[in-house]
């Protein structure tokens, strides 16, 4: 039998981590977890408890490879205990349903979710990564009366590394040596802050000679077309995601203050408020400190005002849905 009983104990574990959802992404991202040795227990919960179990087993048996952690199939009451709370799950789309719709049930599975952990006593930090991850941070938020800060969106990270990965390849440069940031909603009104974007500070723009510069648009095209080109093949995506889980769990678990691209709550930043979207921020223990405006060009601050249009409008579409 896989699903042990965790700790009994009402406080909060420091170095849990506790996965909703153990589709491919949350699977994944519990994989990138216990290779990264980041946390010492990682607790899996799903609708489907036996899926749930079956990972927990598989996973575990990789465990004396890796670095000691325990990893099981729990309950709300073991997740609840966590510092930090990974939000996978979702329901997936009927054949000819509206986006609206599939949205309407992910809103469900969300809320959901968030009163069985809240009425468990959770107190830690939640990462929604669920799809539109933006929007759902946002009804998490809401739903869970946690602060902000503690709530918050996977958001255009991984966008953000999509962008330095290709841009990496086409200056033929690394790409962690790439500094560009996309911002905005993740999904195709996302805006890639290309003024601000520097190598070895210097502005890409400048980096090659005109003749030899990236076709930056069409970098930004390939960015926005990542997700659908690997679903065509591969049905699913989960490395990179995992992989940006696993980024944002250690940043705030080793509280490091490092500056990701996360999804939060805006309060004015460019004229933009009351309305979750990607900025640069930085992040720790406490979540978000604090979200960094970056300098943009003119087109690059009315996208991202259109981005924010984009996302009010669902989120009002979803009143109307009520
Ligand atoms: P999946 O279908 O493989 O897994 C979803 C899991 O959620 C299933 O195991 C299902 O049983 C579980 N689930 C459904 N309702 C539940 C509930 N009420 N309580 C607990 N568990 C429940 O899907 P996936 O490929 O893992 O994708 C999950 C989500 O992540 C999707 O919304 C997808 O769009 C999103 N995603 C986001 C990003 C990003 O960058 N933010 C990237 C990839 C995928």
């Amino acid at each position: 039998m896989a699903t042990v009983s965790a700790s009994d104990s009402t406080t909060r574990v420091r170095d849990r981590i506790a996965i909703i959802g153990t589709g491919h992404v949350g699977a994944t991202s519990a994989y990138a977890l216990m290779m990264r040795g980041l946390a010492r227990e990682i607790v899996l919960v799903d609708l489907n408890t036996q899926h749930a179990e079956g990972e927990a087993m598989d996973l575990q048996h990789g465990v004396p490879l890796a670095r000691p952690v325990r990893i099981w199939a729990g309950d709300y009451r073991d997740a609840a205990r966590a510092s930090i709370v990974v939000m996978t799950a979702g329901v997936n789309g009927r054949p000819g349903e509206s986006r609206l719709d599939l949205l309407g049930r992910n809103v469900v599975v969300v809320r959901n979710c968030m009163r069985q952990l809240m009425a468990e006593g959770f107190d830690g930090l939640v990462l929604m990564t669920t799809n539109p991850v933006d929007v759902l941070a946002q009804i998490a938020q809401a739903e869970s009366g946690l602060p902000m800060a503690r709530v918050i969106g996977s958001g255009t990270v991984l966008d953000t590394a999509r962008l330095r990965a290709m841009v990496g390849e086409a200056l033929g440069v690394e790409a962690r040596s790439v500094h560009a940031y996309i911002i905005g909603e993740h999904g195709d009104s996302e805006v890639a802050a290309w003024s601000s974007a520097r190598v070895a500070g210097v502005p890409l723009t400048d980096f090659c000679a005109p003749d030899a510069r990236p076709n930056f648009d069409e970098l930004l095209r390939r960015v926005r077309r990542a997700a659908p080109e690997i679903i065509e093949r591969k049905g699913y995506t989960s490395f990179a995601i995992a992989s940006c889980v696993a980024r944002i769990c250690e940043a705030v678990l080793r509280d490091e203050r490092t500056i990701l691209p996360v999804s939060t709550m805006t309060s004015g930043q460019y004229g933009i408020a009351g309305v979750y979207l990607s900025l640069p921020c930085v992040l720790g223990q406490r979540g978000i400190e604090r979200a960094i405006e970056l300098p943009l060009s003119e087109a690059e601050r009315d996208g991202l005002r259109a981005s924010a249009d984009v996302l009010r409008r669902t989120l009002k579409s979803l009143e109307s849905q009520k």
